[in-house]
Order: C-alpha cells, then structure tokens, then sequence
C-alpha cells in the first residue's frame, strides 16, 4: 500500500521505517532540501556543521534505542558520564553535580539529590521530596491531572520554596521546553522525573557523534529507500485535495522554480509536519470537526540555537551543561562531546537561547553580543583577563516555532495519531504521546501511525480500501 508522509523529521522518518516494516511503500514528501525538521543540521563553507539544535539523548528513549539498534547504530551513541552538570551562577565558572551512582533505580537518583550539598539544603530535599510522593505513588494519572497547573504553581501547592524553583527547575522547565516554570504545565516536569526516579540509566545522557541528518536522518532514509520507498525533498505539500465525502483524494505539491504543481496521490495520507503548517494547511471542511478545531489549542515555541567557534579550549567537560544563566538554556563543548565536531585545540560552544520570545526578531550580532557577555560568568578565566578568548566565528539558528508550548492546559488539545478521516492520519512530537515534544516523543509518534495504518489496512488486504474502518478518534495511543 502506498502511504504518503508529509514531511521527513524524525516522526515523518519513523513512521516511513515502520511502515516499511509491515511491507507497505512509504514516500516521505518534505518541503526543505534538508532532512530531519528540528533536528536538521547544515555544512558551512570550512566544513563546520551547526545545527538546529543541540539535541542530548536520554537512558529513557526507549524507541529511539530501539531503532538506532534495528538500523545497526546504535553505537553512534556517545554515552557519557551519569551525572547531571550545574553551572553556579553565584560562584562563577564553578559547577555543581548530581552524580547517579550504579545502584538500581529510584535509589540511585534519590542518592543523587541527597550527596548534591550545593544546590538545595536538606530541608528543600526533604519538602521536595515529599511534594513528590503523589506522582511516585498515584502514578501517570496524577501526572496527567497536574496539566492544569503550571509547575511553579504545582510547587507551591507541594510547599516547595522558591529558592527549589529558582535553582533547579528553571534550568530543568527551559531545557525541556524553552520555557520558564511560571509557564510550563507541572504534567512536563512530572513525565521527566517519573521516567527518571523509575528507570536504572533513564537520565543517562548521550551525544550523537556527528551531524543528525547525516548520522542519524540519513541510515533511515537509506533503510526506507532499500525496501522500496523514497524520500523526496523539496516538496512541499501545498494543499490537501479531498474527495466529496471528506477523505484525501490527493497531495497538491507545490511546483519550485517555474515547475508545475503536482498531485501525488496514494491509498493513505500521512501529516509529519510540525503542528503550525497543519494548521494551515487544514482543509476548510475539516476546520469545523471538534477533532481538528483542537489543534487551534497548539503552537509551536520559540527557540535559538547558538554555534560559537574559539581561539582556544574554555574547557574539557564532556557533557551536558545546564547553564542557569536567564538568557540561555543548556549547552556544551562539541569540540569534547561529539566525535565529528571534535578538536583538541579549540573549543565549539553549542549553547541553546530559551526563552526566545524577546530574541527571535533580534540580529544575529545582538543575540552572539548578549550570550558572549554571558559566558563571562559561565567561562570568567576565559573572558575576564587580559588576553581573554576570540570568536574566530559563529552560526545562529531561530526557530520561530519548533516543539508545541507546553503550557497548562494543553495535553487536551494533543490530538491522536488516528483521526476521523479514515485515510488520513497523524504523526509529530505534538501528537499525542507519553514522550512529549522530544526526539523520542516523535519516533514513538511516527511508529503508533504505522501500528495504526497496518492494523487498519494489513498488507494481505491492501488491494481492498473498502476494509477501512474508523474507531472514533480518541487518545489512547497515549498508553
Ligand atoms: C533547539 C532545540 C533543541 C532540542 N533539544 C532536544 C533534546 O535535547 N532532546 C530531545 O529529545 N529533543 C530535543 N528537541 C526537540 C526535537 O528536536 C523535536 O521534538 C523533534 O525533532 C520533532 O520532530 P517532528 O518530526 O515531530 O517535527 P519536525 O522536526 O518539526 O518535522 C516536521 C517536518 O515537516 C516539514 N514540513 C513542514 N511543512 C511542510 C510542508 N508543507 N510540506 C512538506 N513538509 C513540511 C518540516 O520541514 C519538517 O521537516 C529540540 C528541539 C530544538 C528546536
């Protein structure tokens, strides 16, 4: 059965290997001339990739592990040390660790947090702790309760001071989502911190060692294209054409440089494009079903991804840094953290700016000026001598809009992968999924789509489309 996948981030990818899979023929359609959505990567003219953004991997990623190991890579995971990275902004250039010794899980994190004398005195450890034991205890759907608050709020309802917030949990709220804990839904952090306190190595943190479209994006592509699907870039969907009844009749893809539009049609539609275009693109019948008219709820946040290149080596750490700076969010060396990018002489600084709001229409010299001033706290050796470190050169990456903005509220608004057309599904990180907007989040995404469509349609019936028949949208593919 031939399935046409709008867009080839790593949910268009996903869903593409898996319907591979189930002996379907997948043909991905993306609009950019580069792979991957927000995990795409670009060469500059000295041969230096940047990036979209600086993407860790967590213990945690079970389908992403699982399909770096179907695809045979999973050794282009660079596994780094168990331990979470601080920098203190009141002492600078000093760091604070949470180590997570190799005892069995919760207790290895819980070890972590009480050895931790830095960042949190024993009776925040403690109020924490307690504020904690409903979500432990009554499990996903607490955790899924808590939607309505914002984590800040959550944190008061527990009794946890404001100093907890302000020293560990903004870095935690701008490192998975962009923004601050005033704003993002308490269900975010509470996912992270199950997964965490109930998997052995789950924030365990790996580096991929190269670029995400050529280590990763590429081995999918090559897998899908050996069994009989393609990948075709540069093609944008520009509209969804549909029969009188309502399904997709066909993709209107849009003609570049002068060529004519095309229609692409297949036997099932598939949208992996981010939650902003789909919303556009919603045709004018589908706008008034309840299904779609919720995607309205959903945008994408922004965010910016920094490339800063040196004179000299700011540091050897190889691993993730939670910078706690107000202006930026995580970052790290790629010069130590990434076998490609690796240079013994010189550092890499891929930091992430979260929240972007107030940047993302700034220049490229204002947002390097900024960041720069802020490294002086991060690197004082470094920046505030006499022969402080040179830019040799730099790259900055805006999203407008990347992952949906988890603010409260919005898991309602998170729609299943099957919908009420019943030739027509979705995929993407904002879908509904126990993930949330990660690289994780949208693997799992793409493949409950391919489980959806192989189920609905299995390969021996493929010939017969009359077989079709829809459940009622739900959200079950959350389970
Ligand atoms: C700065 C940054 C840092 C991040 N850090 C991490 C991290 O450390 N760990 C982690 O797990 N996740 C991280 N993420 C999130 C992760 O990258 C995303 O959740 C994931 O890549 C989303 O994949 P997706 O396929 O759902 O969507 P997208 O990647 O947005 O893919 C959608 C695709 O659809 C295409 N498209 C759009 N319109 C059309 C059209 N009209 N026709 C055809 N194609 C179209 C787009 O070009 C794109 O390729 C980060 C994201 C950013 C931006």
């Amino acid at each position: 059965m031939r399935v046409a996948i709008a867009g080839a981030g790593l949910a268009g990818l996903s869903c593409a290997k898996y319907l591979t899979d189930a002996g379907h023929t997948p043909i991905v359609l993306e609009s950019r001339d580069v792979l991957g959505g927000l995990v795409a990567a670009w060469k500059d003219s000295d041969g230096d990739w940047y990036e979209t953004g600086l993407h860790a991997f967590f213990g945690a990623y079970p389908n992403m592990l699982q399909l770096l190991k179907e695809l045979g890579i999973e050794d282009r995971l660079q596994w780094k040390e168990h331990t979470l990275i601080f920098n203190q902004p009141d002492k600078p250039g000093t760091l604070s660790r949470f180590d997570v010794p190799d005892i069995p899980s919760p207790f290895n994190v819980i070890a972590s947090i009480l050895r931790n004398k830095d960042m949190l005195t024993w009776e925040q450890k403690i109020r924490f702790a307690i504020g904690l034991l409903p979500a432990v205890v009554r499990g996903q759907k607490y955790v899924e309760d808590m939607d309505k608050y914002s984590f800040l709020e959550w944190l008061k309802r527990q009794g946890v001071d404001e100093r907890v917030t302000s020293d560990v949990f903004i870095a935690a709220c701008k490192a998975l989502t962009f923004i601050n804990p005033d704003e993002v839904s308490a269900t975010i952090l509470l996912t992270a911190l199950n997964r965490f306190l109930q998997e052995r190595y789950g924030s365990k943190i790996a580096f991929l060692d190269g670029s995400p479209t050529e280590r990763l994006c590429s081995p999918i592509v090559d897998y899908i294209t050996e069994r009989g699907g393609e990948v075709r870039l540069t093609a944008p969907l520009k509209e969804i054409l549909l029969n009188a009844d309502g399904t997709v009749k066909g993709y209107l893809i849009r003609g570049l440089n002068g060529a004519e539009d095309e229609v692409f049609t297949a036997d099932v539609y598939v949208s992996a494009m981010s939650v902003d275009p789909m919303k556009v693109m919603l045709p004018n019948s589908w706008k008034q079903m309840e299904f779609f008219k919720k995607l309205e709820g959903l945008e994408g946040v922004p965010v910016i991804n920094l490339h800063l290149w040196f004179d000299r080596k700011l540091t050897e750490i190889d691993h993730l840094l939670f910078s706690r700076s107000p202006l930026l969010s995580v970052y790290a060396d790629m010069s130590n953290t990434c076998r490609e990018y690796a240079n013994p002489n010189r550092s890499m600084l891929e930091l992430v700016l979260a929240p972007a709001k107030d940047w993302i229409a700034k220049s490229d010299q204002e947002i390097v000026a900024a960041t720069i001033a802020e490294l002086e706290k991060l690197f004082p050796d470094h920046f505030g001598g006499d022969n402080p470190a040179t830019l040799l050169k730099s790259h900055v990456v805006k999203t407008p809009r990347s992952v949906y903005k988890a603010t409260p509220g919005r898991q309602q608004y998170r729609p299943a992968q099957v919908t009420p057309i019943v030739n027509f599904y979705l995929a993407g990180s904002y879908t509904m999924q126990r993930y949330l907007g990660s690289m994780e989040g949208a693997v799992l995404s793409g493949k409950l789509t391919a489980q959806a469509i192989s189920e609905a349609l299995p390969v021996a019936n493929s010939s017969n489309l009359q077989m079709l028949t829809r459940p009622p949208a739900t959200n079950a593919a959350t389970a």
